[in-house]
């Protein structure tokens, strides 16, 4: 996103200085190529058309493209075998098939794993993938650092750096697919697509059944309603029936509270909406939330009401993170279902214990607190799971995410601090 027109980005947070107000746009690539992925097919046909084909040909290009770049999977032109062989230098001389580089892959005890991953312009971001017995979820992040400081959150100690584009969040996916070994084999049948076609060596047949991954969540580093156009863009990639073909009711985007483009996020994208909720009452959700100062409980609220497409078949679901003596209290839980049943929201309760991280002001809440406070949330007809944290070992948790770059030099403040500490006496 290059246009300072983008509202919400700018917006700054009061009582907190928004550290890159205008987030800075992409480098271009030094060799002058375009990379396709994050385009959308007709932009692509554009692309195609404006390097020389003319419309019916660049159309038929740009389809065939699409389809090996987000149902294949490839990440050559060369790979491409109903391509005729002399276009495929053409194509490779003028586009390249992106994806974010690998720095670093993890795995923890629990089978959960994390990518450290960089842009092509040197910027690192992490992806997450939980695996579970009945589903797989990728957690996709959105910005590299994040605007919204929250105050038990270590990614909100980054700065932003900048939002991802629609080909970096996209590619998350597709990187999972790669190293989950989850693209498709098999014929391009069904494509009717007149060129003259190779034979395709590796036949088989294209399944969804039996995936790894199954489900997608926007609940990486940043605020996805910030950078609201590349993350529409990129889960339209990944909901196209041509591409990467995941339901929209596999795919969670959360927020924690950016009411004025919440609407926006239900008609545009119409993926399930989570909220990071974690407090309720304006004190506390104004010190560990501080986005509540500018957009308050009862706005937020009654934005989920207004939520286009929630129901009780499709409940919003709204993140309370325990954290000891701060919010979870018996008060805090029965004031909780009280707003949740004043503004009529199918809503279930996620309680997060708590994941520390070093020097978070805060601990987790005690076992038999976050017991008892699901059991009065649940008690009053609301579904109120305790999600049980994965991949803590290796800093994949919910809050745990921030580069290793970020980190040292966090480290390092953190000794200056000690330091002066030990000075002053
Ligand atoms: N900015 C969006 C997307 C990030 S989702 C949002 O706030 O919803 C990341 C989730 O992990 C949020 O619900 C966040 O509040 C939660 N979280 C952050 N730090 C955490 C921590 N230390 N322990 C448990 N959950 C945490």
């Amino acid at each position: 996103m290059n246009a300072p027109t983008s509202l919400p980005v700018s917006m700054p947070i009061p009582g907190h200085v928004d550290p890159v107000p205008v987030p800075r746009p992409v480098t271009p690539r030094e060799d002058g190529r375009t990379d396709l992925i994050g385009l959308p097919r007709p932009q692509i046909a554009a692309l195609f058309q404006e390097a020389g084909l003319d419309a019916k040909a660049a159309k038929l290009r740009a389809k065939q493209v699409f389809h090996w770049l987000y149902h294949r999977g490839v990440t050559t032109f060369e790979a491409m075998t109903d391509i005729a062989k002399t276009m495929r230098p053409w194509l490779a001389e003028r586009f390249v098939i992106g994806r974010p580089q690998v720095v670093e892959a993890q795995v923890s005890t629990d089978g959960t794993r994390k990518w450290l991953l960089r842009t092509a312009d040197g910027h690192d971001f992490e992806m997450v993938f939980i695996p579970d017995a009945d589903r797989g979820t990728l957690c996709v992040s959105s910005q590299v650092g994040c605007t919204l400081n929250c105050r038990f959150c270590h990614t909100g100690t980054m700065k932003l750096v900048r939002n991802l584009t629609p080909g970096e969040i996209v590619g998350q996916v597709m990187l999972a697919r790669d190293a989950l070994g989850e693209w498709p084999k098999g014929s391009m049948a069904g494509l009717d697509l007149t060129d003259e076609v190779e034979e395709d060596a590796d036949e088989g047949s294209y399944t969804a059944d039996g995936r790894l991954l199954t489900n997608i969540v926007m609940m990486g580093m940043g605020e996805p309603l910030y950078n609201f156009d590349n993350v529409r863009d990129a889960l339209k990639l990944v909901m196209d029936g041509d591409g990467l073909a995941l339901s929209k009711r596999r795919i969670t985007l959360s927020t924690a509270g950016v009411v004025p483009m919440m609407a926006r996020a239900g008609e545009e994208i119409g993926v399930n909406l989570a909220v990071s909720l974690h407090a309720v009452t304006k004190d506390v959700r104004d010190e560990i939330v501080p986005i509540n100062r500018k957009f308050g409980l009862e706005e937020l609220l009654q934005a989920c009401a207004d939520y286009p497409g929630a129901s009780n078949a499709r409940r919003i679901t709204f993140e309370y993170v325990m954290l000891k003596d701060r919010n979870d209290s018996d008060d805090d839980a029965r004031e909780l279902v009280r707003l949740l049943k004043q503004y009529k929201l199918p809503a279930k309760v996620n309680l997060i214990p708590f994941n520390p991280w070093p020097g978070a002001p805060y601990e987790c809440s005690t076992p038999e607190r976050v017991k008892r406070f699901a059991e009065i949330v649940f008690e009053a007809g609301i579904s109120a799971p305790v999600r049980t944290p994965r991949g803590r070992d290796i800093d994949a948790a919910c809050g745990q995410l921030k580069t290793a770059a970020e980190r040292r030099s966090r480290a390092e403040l953190d000794r200056l601090a000690a330091e002066k500490q030990a000075a002053l006496g």
